[in-house]
């Protein structure tokens, strides 16, 4: 490649990061944009006052070969651990809690579950609040237009659309129809978290649970995961079916909801609580393919929705888009 092509990676998850990394080592020029104020999209921690809680994505395993290598990276530069929680399942036709043992190695980021996101995004030029608003077809290749800060004065030879599908879906829909019906074909449904922080720690014999009663599908003791700073704090995860039905109900009485039904496995009333609506948590069904590059206009999609629907997933995929890339670039050259 006498010049190396200029990609603009739509999306700081870590399908997108994952698709960088791989372009940028590879000797391409690249370009990270995400809306968000930091990298690492639905791998999410908020922080309050003393406290802080993972209210997306819980943990990862690592089955894949290279994916383990790489969270091997991410253990060694302290920005994952492997995390062992006391954990059970409370399914709704038995009053016990059944442990849960042996089942697979769980991982999360440290001291926060963007950590791995964040390790990523520092070898990369990543522009954050920035909402990709309008692609645009140029003789030399693709112009995007921001939200928040209008065109941009550079144009890209390619696009990487590293976002969930439905708003995939509404990017490409004047520029790429056809990609934009690959889109279409994936719904995604929603997910209500709830954060609930205590004075003192919570006396429930485990750390988390798959739960099976009422709206609650996963609870999880979030200062019992390594590293964790600050006051005892809870998530608590609605499940898709409850979480669709109350999209649009109001996050304190959500909160509230969440909290009693909390307090019908035994936790006590917390000192304060929060709830925050994911619009897009999981996809339904999600792909099998890894990725998809349109070799003709020069656009890719990547993202858990294409590859198993979940951290690990994600990274695979953007790493598989990164090598179809590559391979119509250096054709191309
Ligand atoms: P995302 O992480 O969604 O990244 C997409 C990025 O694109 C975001 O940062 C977003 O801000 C940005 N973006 C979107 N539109 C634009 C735009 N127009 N312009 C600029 N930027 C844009 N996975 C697991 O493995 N284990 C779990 O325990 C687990 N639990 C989960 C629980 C919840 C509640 C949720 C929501 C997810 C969970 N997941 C879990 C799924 C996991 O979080 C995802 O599979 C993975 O993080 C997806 O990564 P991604 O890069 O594909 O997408």
């Amino acid at each position: 490649m006498k010049h190396p092509p200029h990609i603009a990676v739509i999306g700081a998850g870590l399908a997108g990061l994952a698709c960088a990394t791989a372009l940028q080592r590879a000797g391409l020029t690249v370009n990270v944009f995400d809306k968000s104020r930091g990298a690492g999209g639905r791998m999410s921690t908020r922080r309050g006052d003393g406290w802080q809680c993972d209210h997306g994505a819980q943990y990862f395993t690592a089955r894949d070969a290279a994916f383990r290598a790489e969270v091997q990276h991410w253990c060694d530069a302290g920005a994952a651990a492997p995390w062992t929680p006391r954990l059970v399942s409370l399914p709704h036709d038995l009053p016990a809690a059944a442990p849960v043992e042996g089942d697979v190695q769980r991982f999360v980021g440290t001291p926060r579950m963007t950590a791995p996101a964040a390790l990523l995004a520092g070898g990369l030029s990543v522009a954050t609040s920035t909402t990709i608003e309008h692609l645009r077809s140029t003789p030399e290749g693709w112009q995007l237009r921001s939200v928040e800060r209008g065109w941009l004065p550079v144009e890209f030879a390619g696009i990487v659309l590293a976002i969930p599908a439905p708003q995939a879906a509404v990017l490409l829909q004047q520029p790429a129809a056809e990609l934009a019906a690959v889109a279409s074909r994936t719904a995604m449904r929603g997910c209500w978290a709830a954060m609930l922080n205590f004075d003192a720690p919570v006396a429930l014999p485990f750390d988390a649970a798959f739960v099976q009663r009422g709206p609650l599908r996963w609870i999880a003791r979030d200062s019992s995961k390594p590293g964790r700073a600050g006051t005892e704090t809870w998530l608590l995860h609605a499940s898709a079916e409850w979480s669709e039905d109350h999209l649009e109900d109001d996050a304190g009485q959500v909160a509230q909801w969440l909290v009693d039904a909390f307090a019908e496995l035994g936790g006590p009333l917390p000192r304060a609580q929060t709830a925050h609506r994911w619009r897009y948590a999981n996809s339904q069904p999600a792909g099998q393919d890894g990725s998809v590059w349109h070799a003709d206009l020069r656009i890719g999609l990547c993202g858990d929705w294409l590859h198993g629907g979940n951290i690990e997933g994600a990274w695979l995929s953007g790493r598989h888009l990164a090598a179809q890339v590559l391979a119509s670039f250096t054709s191309a050259s």
